[in-house]
């Protein structure tokens, strides 16, 4: 069985082909600047990787040039070889709690649920309509972000505002990076061997949210009505005071829309460094003595303690807390900072644990209170599970 896993972005749009037998990666790679002149894709198989630069007008296109290839380098030798084709989704409300076969209402739903994710759900949409057009026969599935947050409860999603903008407008929190969640979360339940654990998932990269897990289901996460919510990212705030806003619009003559934006790209390790969004600029900074990126890292790692505190109580301790993405796989210092600051807890890390590199390293000592793992994420095979599992249903 080989399945398509697909992330469409306004202007790309990623693949990796599985083959689901052994779950392996057959070719990878990504199609970007569609529409836009200069517009190229790469392409990785058998180690080798393959560039080019070719006129893409639409997705279509760009789905089109995909599937010639796959056949012309020999990756498979006809399209009926692909079984199913996952889209990675962004924004299914408090409609859809898991993944589902794409049929016309999901592509409504995704329309209608736009305004909550105004970059994300029209490119789905195109790359969704994109591979309808040149696969119509191979069935579809949509994986989304928010899917595995629904279990929380009200208590939980309500923001304390005026309840008739929950019931009128659909404010409320619905987090995001659910795939990745739920992937730590089945890869937890395989590393200790049973369906009932504590578990603080922090997904922390360029984007970054951290989510609490009982028994394999969210309870809370800290992004929020948008990814903008929780702790402080690249280039993201995460939670400010809101009475910023307006005073800033006064302040910059900026109308609420640019704040935003503000906050959105030019906020988080790059707004309080001036200098960069990227961890490893920060840190090679920060060894030279640089005041603002001491401070940047020092907040960043500061909001992930806080959270990882706040849901220790809510799930009334914690048996493993992971790291995943970006900096939480890669940044050796950095977690080791968040670490030692959770030592109040009886987190203890084993220093040359944390120097090693795998898909899943622990590097808690024995005798640590909460056991804490390093875990590669993988949404792309999360996506294709999913969609071989519901194909086969
Ligand atoms: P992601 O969004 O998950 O791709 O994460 C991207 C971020 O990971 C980058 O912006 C870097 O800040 C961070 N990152 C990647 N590699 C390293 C590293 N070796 N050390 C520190 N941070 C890293």
């Amino acid at each position: 069985m080989k399945i398509i896993s697909i992330n469409a972005g306004s202007s790309s749009l990623k693949f990796s082909l599985f083959n689901m037998t052994d779950e392996s990666v057959i070719a990878s790679g990504l199609f970007e600047r569609i529409g836009i002149e200069g517009s190229k894709y790469t392409i990785k198989f058998n180690g080798e990787k393959i560039s080019q630069e070719i006129e893409l007008n639409t997705h279509t296109d760009a789905v089109k040039v995909l599937l010639d290839k796959l056949v012309d380098l020999g990756i498979i030798h006809s399209l009926d070889e692909i079984d199913g084709v996952g889209h990675r989704l962004v924004h299914g409300k408090d409609k859809y709690s898991e993944s589902v076969i794409i049929t016309d209402e999901v592509v409504e739903d995704l329309e209608k649920f736009k305004c909550f994710a105004p970059l994300h759900n029209p490119a789905n949409i195109l790359g969704i309509n994109a591979f309808r057009e040149v696969l119509p026969n191979v069935p579809m599935v949509g994986v989304f972000d928010t899917a595995f947050h629904q279990s929380m409860d009200a208590t939980t999603y309500l923001y304390p505002v005026p309840y008739s903008w929950y019931q009128d407008y659909g404010v409320r929190k619905y987090g995001f990076h659910g795939t990745s969640h739920r992937y730590i979360t089945n890869m937890v339940k395989n590393i200790l061997g049973k369906d009932e654990f504590r578990l603080i998932s922090c997904h922390i990269g360029n984007g970054g949210s951290i989510t609490a897990v009982k028994d394999g289901k969210c309870v809370d996460t800290s992004m929020g009505f948008t990814p903008l919510a929780g702790i402080m990212m690249g280039t993201r705030s995460g939670d400010i005071d809101p009475s910023i806003i307006p005073y800033v619009m006064e302040q910059e003559g900026k109308n609420a829309s640019e704040v935003i934006d503000d906050l959105n790209k030019k906020s988080g390790l790059f707004g309080i460094s001036e200098y960069s969004s990227d961890m490893r600029d920060i840190l090679e900074r920060c060894d030279l003595q640089d005041e603002k990126a001491v401070i940047a890292r020092d907040k960043y790692v500061r909001r992930v303690v806080d959270y990882i505190a706040q849901y220790y109580v809510l799930l009334g301790g914690a048996d493993v807390i992971a790291f995943t993405a970006g900096v939480g796989e890669n940044s050796i210092p950095v977690r080791r900072q968040i670490c030692e600051e959770l030592a109040c807890l009886g987190v203890k890390i084993d220093l040359d644990q944390n120097n090693k590199r795998g898909e899943v390293v622990k590097i808690s000592t024995d005798d640590s209170s909460i056991a804490v793992y390093v875990i590669s994420t993988d949404e792309e095979l999360m996506i294709a599970r999913d969609t071989l599992d519901l194909i086969n249903r």
